[in-house]
């Protein structure tokens, strides 16, 4: 697809890294699908990653976790 933000780039499959923080939580996806625009790198993630990863992020920080580090490629999805 076309980059939406340089709209100039097309972008690619690639995988990227997703840090988010809230409160004490500290959460990084690795290897995480992405679209990655070849000119300016802004990465896009779809729908259904970007909940998954929230929703990891909210039971770690559920359970107090300070620091979260998960790898896309080796969780299962069951
Ligand atoms: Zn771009």
């Amino acid at each position: 697809m076309r980059c939406a933000m340089c709209r100039n780039g097309e972008t690619r499959e690639g995988k990227s890294v997703i840090t988010l923080t809230g409160g004490t939580l500290v959460a990084v996806f690795r290897n995480v699908p992405a679209k990655i625009c070849h000119d300016c790198s802004e990465e896009y993630f779809d729908k259904e990653t970007t909940n998954m990863i929230l929703q990891m992020a909210i039971e770690s920080f559920k359970k107090g976790v300070a620091l979260e580090l998960k790898d896309w490629d080796k969780l299962s999805f069951s």
